[in-house]
């Protein structure tokens, strides 16, 4: 018998301008199939923020310029409302404004500020206590790794590196590098990493659903990062991009032997992640 595989799906960036639309016709094919959605969702958006180069951030596309500095996710009616309406999608929390390389800060009470800010912000927008933490950018500090620990009981980020883990880690953290163990657990928080984006508009779209599979084929537990802003560059349906997240849902759903799964199931303990 062939064992089991997992995957998990993570969307990150959805905030308070994401059109809903855009995740509808991204995501339509996995609601149909029933096939759980990860959205990494920044829960106050700073609406000015910019990459170094000067760049509003692309998660941004919607915006007039007349916003306010912030925007809760409370103030986006009609996109929780679509949230609602469909059961698929689990919200994890992204950070708190997505300031650039938010959580690579290193003090610990402002650290924790922004993690309880965040988590009030979904909270009041109706999305519940999300139990999973992605950082912006995947970059956290060993005090951001050490504060957000403590308060989820999953943290997924893109690998784990011995200089940003916290001391009383290390003892673990060398046993799972012997092992080579992608994902692993520390006290009760389970911490899993990626193999970097491969539903990016920086790659050929020619060769991901190839370099899917294969990843897919080769982990035990994958987790697949992507970006709904990407499909949608200068406002246009980027439509041979999303024919490949729509030839993944098929995959996905095709095989016998590969469970898509949310963040939740892992935190409730039913994903072996070695
Ligand atoms: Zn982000």
């Amino acid at each position: 018998m062939k064992s089991m595989r997992y995957v998990i799906l993570r969307d990150d960036d959805t905030n308070a301008l994401t059109p809903p639309e855009c995740l509808d016709r991204l995501y339509r094919p996995f609601l149909e199939r029933g096939l759980p959605i990860n959205l990494s969702v920044i829960p106050e958006v700073r609406t000015e923020v910019r990459m170094p180069d000067g760049r509003l951030e692309g998660f941004l596309m919607a915006r007039t310029g007349s916003e306010p500095a912030t925007l809760p996710m409370a103030e986006s009616p009609g996109l929780l409302a679509y949230l609602g309406a469909n059961a698929g999608y689990h919200v994890l929390q992204h950070g708190c404004y997505h300031d650039y390389f938010e959580f690579e800060r290193t003090d610990r009470r402002e650290l924790a500020r922004r993690v309880e800010h965040g988590a009030r912000r979904l909270q009041e927008a109706g999305l519940g206590r999300p139990r999973t933490f992605v950082a912006p950018y995947d970059r956290l500090s060993r005090d951001s790794m050490a504060v957000v620990a403590d308060k989820f009981d999953v943290v997924s980020t893109g690998w784990f590196e011995l200089g940003r883990m916290p001391c009383a880690w290390w003892p673990q953290y060398a046993m799972r590098k012997l092992r080579q163990q992608p994902h692993w657990q520390v006290g009760e928080s389970h911490l899993l990493s990626h193999p970097g984006c491969l539903l990016s508009y920086q790659r050929p779209v020619e060769t991901m659903l190839e370099s899917i599979r294969r990843t897919t084929r080769k982990q035990m537990v994958t987790v697949l990062v992507t970006h709904w802003w990407e499909y949608f560059i200068n406002d246009t349906p980027d439509e041979a991009f999303i024919k490949v997240l729509h030839q993944t849902a098929e995959y996905l759903a095709g095989e016998s032997d590969i469970r898509v799964v949310s963040f939740d199931d892992v935190a409730d303990g039913r994903v072996p992640l070695s």
